[in-house]
């Protein structure tokens, strides 16, 4: 069978069987690892790799020790390959890393060249399964024999150590994934720590998405623990595919419609008088215009009106006992005032308002509880929308009030300037206080509303599924390798059940 580059001539990794080993593949390398020998754990005796084509149908493949010496150095994890004379063997074993029923073993004849066809298989690979799925096999108290890919918003993190009496310090990090409402705990071992640490820091922006390829669902003391098998494991956080905007539009629609969201009802309370007191801190007092002027960043004092909300990002953020919202994870989240790294994931909406004076508009992020000393919310009306949010601030739009603001980033007019919002208020001392000063300048006015009604990701979106199941992955492996009875084409078309990136 001829494998034109470009074109699709190649076969099917669902077509594989043990009478079959003429195949030509076009496969991406997803995953390389070495294989601990046996009896000498700390010497190799072959490398097995996860292949991928562009069906995103995957298969494991082993170079036994003997081959080493020739493919070993050829064979780089992420690039692709088109491979052909492979042996077929069956694939078995107490874990396995998919759910293929063959795996290819290298053979002294096999043929393996680097491939340029390589967009249009997938990098990732991911055959996400969500929470229900994992946790169902609790009920079967079963350790799960295929590794699968889970998914989750991180909300609770632990560093462990554990002493050995032989001195051997072993480190662990335990970890719960969420899903809508449910959720599941993870553990992993060894170099994974430092690959988790180190990809969990880099992120900001609320709690992160991490997905584990690769990992074991274990039963463990009556519980379902996911764990990663160190040198096997993928950790991806906040991976930039098709199914985890999709999983991220559906979190953000069941956020924004969960009827626990409270996050604008303090607004009934009274302001702190510490929160007026920020207004006497000497901060400059600046005119728009001078703030996306001047590069200087800072803190400064506004007296302007809000014209609308463009924005509304409703999430899980990390936030400390003492309410202050961890921006960044530095090996765990950390609390420097309350000494403490316990978080608790508490959903807040992040909105983006724009604000103008006499000389020039500016956009303001800012948290919910920031401004909710402003709003007037309904009670009744809980749900996150635009709608409700524009009318919970309907009173104080085109009203002259006064904003703290930080300014974080200088650009010239066409990137624009960003600003957190640290303070507001409308209150009357505040007002007075500047007037007294004459540094309240800027009138109030009538402003419409526009009409910028869809301003939350998932509103608009229609969402498909991000996930699949344990159950559907293994019908579609198992029904490619015993076609008897069922549909003889799914072995050799697409195949695939659910879009892939
Ligand atoms: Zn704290």
């Amino acid at each position: 069978m001829a494998c034109i580059e470009g074109k699709s001539s190649c076969d099917n990794i669902l077509s594989v069987r043990s009478s079959k080993n003429d195949g030509i593949y076009e496969v991406r390398v997803l995953k390389r690892w070495r294989v601990p020998d046996f009896f000498k754990p700390e010497m190799f005796d072959s490398v097995a790799m996860v292949l991928i084509d562009k069906h995103g149908h995957k298969i494991e493949a082993v170079i036994p020790e003997n081959l080493l010496c020739v493919f070993d150095e050829k064979i780089v994890e992420g690039r692709v390959y088109r491979i052909s004379s492979l042996s077929v063997k069956l694939n078995f074993g107490h874990s396995v890393s998919t759910f293929h029923r063959y795996k290819f073993e290298f053979n002294k004849n096999t043929k393996v060249e680097p491939c340029s066809n390589c967009a249009v298989i997938p990098t990732y690979g991911l055959s996400l399964i969500g929470a229900d799925d994992v946790l169902k096999k609790k009920e079967k108290k079963e350790c799960y024999k295929y590794l699968v890919d889970v998914v989750g918003v991180i909300t609770k993190v632990q560093h462990n150590k554990d002493f050995y009496p032989d001195g051997k310090v072993i480190r662990s990090v335990t970890f719960k994934l969420n899903n809508e409402r449910k959720s599941f705990c993870c553990e992993l071992y060894g170099s994974l720590v430092d690959d988790f640490k180190n990809l969990v820091k880099s992120c900001s922006n609320g709690l992160p998405i991490v997905v584990l390829q690769f990992v074991r669902i274990n039963y463990v003391q009556g519980g379902t623990l996911v764990q990663g098998v160190e040198n096997v494991t993928k950790i991806h956080v906040n991976p930039a595919t098709d199914e985890l905007l999709r999983f991220k539009s559906g979190l953000v629609l069941y956020l924004s419609r969960s009827a626990n969201y409270g996050g604008l009802l303090r607004s009934s309370l009274e302001p702190r008088l510490s929160e007026m007191l920020d207004f006497l801190k000497d901060y400059p007092v600046k005119t728009i215009g001078e703030l996306k002027s001047d590069p200087e960043l800072g803190t400064f004092i506004v007296n302007a009106r809000m014209l609308d909300i463009v924005k509304m990002d409703p999430w899980w953020y990390p936030i400390c006992k003492c309410n202050k919202i961890f921006d960044k994870y530095i090996g765990a989240f950390h609390c420097t005032k309350c000494n403490a790294a316990d978080f608790k994931a508490a959903p807040k909406v992040k909105l983006t308002v724009e604000v103008e004076d006499e000389t020039g508009y500016a956009l303001v992020t800012s948290f919910d509880h920031v401004m909710a000393k402003l709003a007037v919310y309904d009670t009744s009306a809980r749900e996150i929308n635009s709608d409700n949010f524009y009318r919970a601030f309907a009173a104080i739009m085109g009203k002259s009030i006064m904003w703290i603001v930080k300014k974080t980033f200088h650009g010239p007019d066409f990137v624009g300037c960003s600003f957190d919002l640290v303070r507001v208020s409308n209150h009357k001392a505040v007002i007075e206080y500047f007037r007294g000063k004459g540094l309240y300048t800027t009138p109030s006015k009538i402003v419409r509303r526009r009409l910028l009604s869809n301003v939350i990701a998932g509103e608009l979106n229609e969402l498909l599924p991000s996930t699949t199941t344990t159950s559907d992955l293994e019908d579609l492996y198992l029904s490619a390798a015993y076609p008897i009875g069922l549909d003889n084409d799914r072995a050799s078309s697409s195949g695939s059940k659910r879009p892939r990136e």
